[in-house]
This record gives C-alpha cells, structure tokens and sequence, in this order.
C-alpha cells in the first residue's frame, strides 16, 4: 500500500499538532502519526516523553521538533497514559502497551490465529510495529538504563 504524503504536518515546540487530542509535536506527521523516520503502516504510535510530557512519533522527531535533550517516560509513572494508538486516538499507559512481555511472560513463540500477536492496540487492534520494543529504552525508563555517573556533582 502506497502511503500517500498527503495530510503530512510538521510542528515544532511550543506549538502542538492540533489533530491529536493529546500534545503531539513531530516531522511530517500524519494523522495516524506516522513520521518522517517511520512511516511503515504499523507506525501509528506515539509516545510521551518524560521531559516535556508531550507525544513524539520518535525519538527523532523529538529531537527535531524539541529544543532540548530527550528524556524516557520515568517508571514511576507507568501507570500513566504514555503512547498514542494514531489509529484509534487511544491513550495506553505504558504497562498496558508493554504487557505480555515482562509480566505476562508467555510462551515467546505461541501462534495464534491472527496475523497480530502482542504488538497491537489493545483498543482498535491497529497492529502496532514489533520493532519499537527492541529499542524502547529510550522512550521508557528501564530498571538497567542507569544513569549513575553523577550522583550528586554539587
Ligand atoms: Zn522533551
Ligand atoms: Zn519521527
Ligand atoms: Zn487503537
């Protein structure tokens, strides 16, 4: 399926994407938020970072569309709504997009009837991209993505 670049919008801080009923700032964004990096058709997250507490489609647009360093979504507050479903305009909180991996840990490799498996909205059932997980550390603060050099430099 060709993705036709039409309803594309970039938006840059402070202003945000006035299409989404959360803060969602990005490059070339569409309405389902796909961006300018990722726009396969299971590209329709987005997700909340914990320094501005606005929506991205990535990381790179964050550091596009922000002035500052991206920070993850702190674990403190997993139970927050921090990813976008693009396609059904639901908000998941990070456990919620996250489950089935770490606390429902199931057979890794069961095959169910549908093409689906864990990566889809668990609202609209929009398939969701499975490679995001392996690089989630940087929208979701891990217990190992530690940050301690500098413990107290003052
Ligand atoms: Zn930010
Ligand atoms: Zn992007
Ligand atoms: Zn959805």
């Amino acid at each position: 399926m060709g993705t036709s670049p039409t309803d594309r919008r970039t938006t840059t801080a402070p202003a945000t994407d006035d299409r989404f009923a959360v803060p969602l700032r990005g490059v070339a964004v569409d309405p389902e938020t796909r961006c300018a990096h990722w726009d396969d058709p299971v590209d329709v997250i987005a997700l909340r970072f914990g320094c501005c507490e606005a929506y991205y489609p990535c990381d790179a647009c964050h550091d596009a569309a922000a002035n500052h360093e991206a920070e993850p979504w702190p674990r403190d507050r997993f139970d927050e709504p921090a990813v976008l479903c693009g396609v059904c305009g639901a908000t998941l909180t990070v456990r919620e997009y996250l489950d089935g991996d770490e606390e429902g840990q199931r057979a890794p490799d069961s095959e169910r009837g549908g093409p689906s498996g864990d990566d889809a909205c668990p609202r609209c059932d929009a398939a969701f991209n499975p490679g995001c997980r392996r690089h989630r550390d940087r929208y979701f603060e891990t217990s190992t993505s530690g940050g301690e050099s500098e413990n107290d430099s003052l």
